[in-house]
C-alpha cells in the first residue's frame, strides 16, 4: 500500500512553492510600467516574455498539483489516467503531480 500521506504532504509543499514563484513572476511583470527609459523598456519586455512563458508553465504545474491532490482524495492518485495501471511510486517521487505511468507518458509526449 503506497504512502498516500507522504505524497499529499509533498504535493502541498510543492503547491506552496509554485504559488510563491507565481507571485514573484507577477510582481516582476508589473515592474515594466515603472520604467521611463525606452531602451530599458524594450529589454524589460523581452524579460517579461520569458517570465510570462514561465508563468504559464507554473500555472499549469499548479493545476496539475491541484488535480493530483483531488486524485489523492478520490483514491485514484496511484492509477494511470490513461491505461488504469498503477503508477510506480518511484515515478511519483520524481514527479508528484504526474497522472500517467511511464509508458503512457512516453507514448503521449
Ligand atoms: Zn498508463
Amino acid at each position: 500500500m503506497p504512502d498516500t500521506e507522504h505524497f499529499k504532504n509533498r504535493l502541498i509543499a510543492l503547491e506552496k512553492e509554485v504559488s510563491r514563484r507565481l507571485d514573484t513572476i507577477d510582481k516582476d511583470i508589473r515592474h515594466e510600467d515603472m520604467s521611463a527609459d525606452w531602451s530599458e523598456q524594450a529589454t524589460e519586455r523581452e524579460n517579461d516574455e520569458v517570465l510570462e512563458s514561465l508563468g504559464i508553465s507554473e500555472d499549469r504545474k499548479l493545476l496539475m498539483i491541484n488535480q493530483a491532490l483531488q486524485r489523492i482524495e478520490a483514491g485514484t492518485y496511484f492509477t494511470c489516467l490513461e491505461c488504469g495501471e498503477p503508477i510506480p511510486s518511484a515515478r511519483l517521487e520524481l514527479l508528484p503531480f504526474s497522472s500517467l505511468c511511464v509508458d503512457c507518458a512516453e507514448y503521449l509526449e
